[in-house]
């Protein structure tokens, strides 16, 4: 005889998984996707994303996560209310001290008026008023007790107010987040950061040697200063071997441009990454780089239709785009025309989400199969007055933004170099 379970009502699961309000039924969304059915990680992030912006009514969610060693956030998904998709981008977290600082100690971070408020002001150039995002709400994403990355939504238009449903709602998706990162493998993982071993150890090489030539151009540039000075004193003197005193001058000179160049590529000057529209920096690029050509060549500018906004300091984008494109200019001795074209870039039918490329053909001499193998060796170069500095000054700079190179040549026939880098914003 059971007396009790007569007296209540019948257990009806359909009812009690009835959610009353439209967070419960954003958060039961959540709550049933799993690892075990099949989705994978990335599904489950878009999902997250696709959720959150509408339950939130945001025009931007995005997933950043950090790095093994935590000096790297990259965006693994971003969600725009357009339906369209990216990821990739690569922010260092030393960049933004207090933002991170205030994700350690909340559970939330809200920022109603985001370009006034200490917490995220210091994102206000770079990234806010690009973007024209007025209102931040970020949830940190924990796993075993530590921050490994964030969950952010980004409202554009009036600024607007979170209200504490919202920020619960937030909190809670990052921490459903958290769990499905912890039941995922720690290979998923890795291959959504795309940070694989050999990737950072190319990375961190690429600053230890830059560190390193840093220093060397500094002691340089001293020593050759001494005897620049020493060699013009002897001039004064009335030593008659001018061929001498020139030879002596000339390559004094030549060696205070190599330090210069050597204390470029080692300058670790806080690279600053702002939001850019690709189109609009290749067009104000142009007249620089017909500068750098000179009247013998032509630019024969290509760009796609919206090709979306990067994260990249402004100098080093031109940077990169000045040191392709003397090459070019060097492959190509009697003039002619170099192309250059961007245009969306998707790497495979696999890959999510699109990214931008940046291609710069030359129609020149093209490379050897032993230059293209060499062709990022710091100090490698075939050209008598070359540094070889060009390349992996070009490679540092295209890693830290996350992105790729690609190197297409001919010999006789030309090259095509392709910089392909992760979108922030379509
Ligand atoms: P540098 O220009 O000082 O030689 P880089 O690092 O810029 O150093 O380039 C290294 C070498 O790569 C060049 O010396 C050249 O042999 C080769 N190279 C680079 N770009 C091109 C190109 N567009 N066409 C042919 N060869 C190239
Ligand atoms: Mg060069």
């Amino acid at each position: 005889m059971n007396e009790s379970t007569e007296s209540k009502a019948p257990f009806d699961p359909t009812v009690a998984a009835l959610p009353s309000r439209k967070s419960e039924i954003a958060r039961l969304k959540i709550a049933q996707l799993s690892l075990e059915s099949g989705l994978s990680l990335e599904d489950i992030l878009r999902e997250i994303c696709i959720v959150s912006s509408d339950y939130l009514d945001v025009a931007r969610v995005g997933v950043w996560l950090m790095d093994e060693q935590r000096t790297l956030l990259k965006c693994i998904e971003l969600f725009e209310k357009s339906g369209e998709r990216a990821h990739g981008a690569l922010l260092r977290v030393d960049e933004y001290p207090r933002d991170f600082e205030a994700l350690r100690n909340r559970k939330v971070v809200s920022a109603e008026m985001a370009h006034h408020d200490p917490l995220t002001s210091e994102l206000l150039d770079a990234y806010l008023l690009p973007l024209g995002i007025t209102s931040i709400l970020d949830a940190p994403i924990y796993v075993a007790g530590e921050v490994i990355g964030v969950l952010c939504s980004e409202h554009i238009g009036t600024a607007r107010e979170w209200s504490t449903e919202e920020r619960d709602l937030l909190a809670s998706m990052a921490d459903m987040l958290a769990g499905k990162i912890r039941a995922a493998e720690v290979h998923q993982l890795r291959s959504l950061l795309e940070l694989s071993d050999d990737r950072l150890m190319k990375l961190e090489k690429s600053e230890a040697l830059a560190k390193m030539a840093n220093e060397i151009a500094h002691d340089f540039r001293n020593i050759l200063s001494i005897i620049m000075n020493c060699a013009e004193s002897l001039g004064l003197k009335g030593v008659d071997d001018s061929q001498m005193k020139e030879l002596i001058l000339s390559s004094t000179r030549r060696g205070i441009a190599l330090a210069k160049e050597l204390n470029d590529f080692g300058k670790d000057t806080p690279n600053r990454p702002v939001v850019i529209d690709v189109g609009t920096e290749l067009k104000n690029a142009l007249l620089l780089v017909q500068t750098a050509l000179g009247a013998e060549y032509r630019v024969d500018l290509q760009l796609e239709q919206n090709l979306g906004k990067i994260l990249m300091d402004r100098n080093e984008f031109q940077r990169v785009l000045i040191n392709l494109v003397l090459n070019a200019k060097q492959a190509t001795p009697n003039g002619g025309t170099i192309d250059l074209r961007a245009m969306r870039w998707r790497a495979n039918q696999d890959t999510r989400t699109h990214s931008v490329a940046i291609e710069i053909r030359d129609h020149g001499c093209g490379m050897s199969d032993d230059t293209k193998r060499r062709l990022f060796e710091p100090f490698f170069t075939t050209r008598p007055d070359g540094t070889g500095l060009g390349m992996p000054i070009v490679q540092r700079i295209v890693q830290r933004a996350g992105g790729d190179i690609e190197v297409e040549s001919q010999e006789g026939v030309g090259t095509t170099l392709r910089i392909i880098l992760p979108l922030v914003a379509h």
